[in-house]
């Protein structure tokens, strides 16, 4: 389930994988073509996908991700979904003029409901807004920080 993000708290990754068990993350045509090669790709109805494979993603080794520079901008983002027209107060958010719809996933274990966001949750949903629309393509917040986490030993992999 989304929720608008003026009514969450806070947000951190911690690197547990679930989600990238969960979901069946959403390409872009340029992002299925770029991953066709692999075969863990596939389009139903003009939507592109990255299938499952023994009920997960292929690309996901141990809890993390082996894509990294090729992950999928709806992975990028994660548990941030931004929408254009959804005409809901609670999730908009402006920037730079424009208005966007930004939602979070409640299905994520730290996503933290309650009546005002943090500043640092703020700031999520801004670089979730810049990587939607270009702006910036390296993820710096919306990720797991390895100084938390002590099974790190491949820093090339991030997760999600
Ligand atoms: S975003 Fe949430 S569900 Fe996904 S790896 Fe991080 S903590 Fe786990
Ligand atoms: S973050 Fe990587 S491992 Fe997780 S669903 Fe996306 S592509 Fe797969």
């Amino acid at each position: 389930m989304y929720v608008p993000w003026r009514r969450v708290f806070s947000w951190h990754c911690s690197a547990c994988g679930e989600c990238c068990l969960k979901y069946k993350p959403k390409l872009t045509f340029y992002e299925y073509l770029k991953l066709k090669h692999t075969g863990f790709v596939e389009e139903r109805a003009n939507r592109y996908y990255i299938r499952k494979v023994n009920g997960k993603c292929p690309f996901q080794e141990g809890r993390l991700c082996t894509l990294q520079e090729n992950k999928p901008l709806a992975c990028k983002v994660f548990p941030f979904l931004v929408k254009k027209n959804a005409k809901d107060e609670l999730a908009l958010y402006e920037y730079e003029g424009e208005e966007f719809y930004v939602y979070v996933a409640t299905d994520c274990r730290n996503t933290v409901l309650a009546k005002k966001p943090t500043e640092r949750l703020e700031k999520l949903v801004r670089e979730a807004v810049e990587l939607v629309l270009g702006k910036k393509r390296k993820v710096e917040e919306i990720t797991c920080k390895t100084e938390n986490l002590n099974f790190w030993k491949t820093p090339k992999k991030r997760c999600r």
